[in-house]
């Protein structure tokens, strides 16, 4: 054979037996079959065995087990992101006259969604109380195909009564879908209070690293299972094998990440609740957030995420100014990586006027926490 012919039908004889301790990076569109007879094209490759790269490789099949075993779904789909996992969802369980209950402090992007491809597509998206619970029933109609859940909320970090919103919605026989990315798929255990859906950004904990964006949908139920992966293959939602293999790196090491995340965390949390330039520190772990009963009872712990809310004497200008003046953490988007964030909300306004131009949401990175305070000092003394 030609050399060209060589590069593309190889006969070398590389073994692969190589026992790695780590997932290889299958990249791949096409998978050979053996005859015509035994070609397929179904999504459902954990039964069917491999059929096409879009469906999965052992990479991203790979990263899909672990999160399913991590949190006990029955199934996980992988998705290029964490809102990629959120539209996924809605276009799964709704159709052109859908009615959809979202908590009014949802992550931002996702009440994007609210008001534009699902009010595009018929769909109306009601946001409610995220402290609701159980008087959620009221809220449910007919036509109610989807509640959501998120829990705590999106930097105003209301902790929510999930298995009260749960109960409510099967009761109606509505299924009920949570944005669990706070607790990395294992600080709230999702499906043992009965949640069906249970997505994340693994672009946070899992990935813990800021060097990718993924996202995961988990299910507990068949019927949720195939509604999604025909809906998953019907919009062609896949995801890249070599952020699967980053994924599953971060994966290994996200028990000890969450622990020094924890400690640091709460250590600069009571620092900052010690201040007299700060009113209110929500931080779910402390009596004075919203929920945080909630958290007592269903959390077996916190994660590196709070905001701090400060005395109505500071103009947003000053608030703003404060959150120039930090050297250590930076000004950014996302979370959950080993960088220290800050990020000021002149705007806010999604659970009233209240914490407009007062808050400040930061996540706690893996630097030193003294280091961290002795950096808010500076920046709260200037
Ligand atoms: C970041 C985030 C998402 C979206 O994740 P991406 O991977 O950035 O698309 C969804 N929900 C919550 C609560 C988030 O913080």
């Amino acid at each position: 054979m030609d050399w060209r012919t060589r590069l593309i039908h190889s006969g070398s004889k590389v073994s692969r037996e190589f026992h790695s301790l780590t997932t290889p990076t299958y990249r791949g569109s096409t998978i050979a079959f053996r005859s015509v007879a035994e070609a397929s094209d179904g999504w459902q490759q954990s039964e069917l065995g491999y059929t096409y790269g879009l469906y999965g490789t052992p990479t991203t099949l790979e990263l899909a087990a672990r999160i399913a075993e991590l949190e006990g779904a029955r199934h996980t789909f992988i998705t290029p992101g964490g809102q990629a996992a959120i539209s996924l969802i809605y276009l799964s369980f709704c159709r052109t006259g859908s009615h959809v209950l979202l908590p009014r402090n949802a992550y931002g992007p996702n009440r994007e969604f609210a008001d534009g491809v699902a009010r595009r597509c018929g769909i109306t998206v009601e946001r409610y109380d995220p402290l609701v619970g159980a008087k959620i029933a009221e809220l449910i109609r007919d036509n109610t195909a989807l509640i959501w859940c998120e829990s705590p909320g999106s930097i105003t970090m209301e902790v929510q009564d999930v298995p009260a919103i749960v109960q409510a919605a099967h009761a109606r026989g509505v299924p009920a879908a949570l944005d669990n990315t706070y607790a990395a798929g294992v600080l709230f255990d999702a499906f043992s209070f009965g949640v069906d859906v249970s997505m994340q950004a693994l672009t946070k904990y899992v990935g813990g690293h800021s060097d990718l964006l993924l996202g995961s949908v988990s299910v507990g139920t068949e019927e949720a299972y195939q509604q999604i992966g025909d809906t998953a293959r019907q919009i062609g939602m896949g995801a890249s094998p070599d952020d699967c293999a980053l994924a599953l790196r971060g994966l290994k090491t996200l028990g000890v990440r969450l622990e020094a995340l924890e400690r640091s965390t709460l250590k600069v949390a009571k620092w900052l609740e010690q201040r007299p330039e700060v009113d209110r520190v929500l931080h779910p772990a402390f009596p004075g957030c919203p929920g945080h009963e909630h958290w007592k009872r269903d959390f077996t712990g916190s994660a590196s995420l709070f905001s701090i809310l400060f005395s109505p004497r500071f103009t947003p200008e000053q608030v703003n100014d404060f959150v120039d003046a930090l050297e250590l953490f930076r000004i950014g988007w996302s979370w959950g990586g080993v960088t220290s964030l800050a990020m000021a909300y002149p705007g806010l306004n999604r659970v009233g006027e209240a914490y407009r131009g007062r808050i400040v949401r930061l996540n706690i990175g893996l630097e030193d926490p003294e280091d961290l305070i002795a950096d808010l000092a500076s920046a709260l003394g200037r």
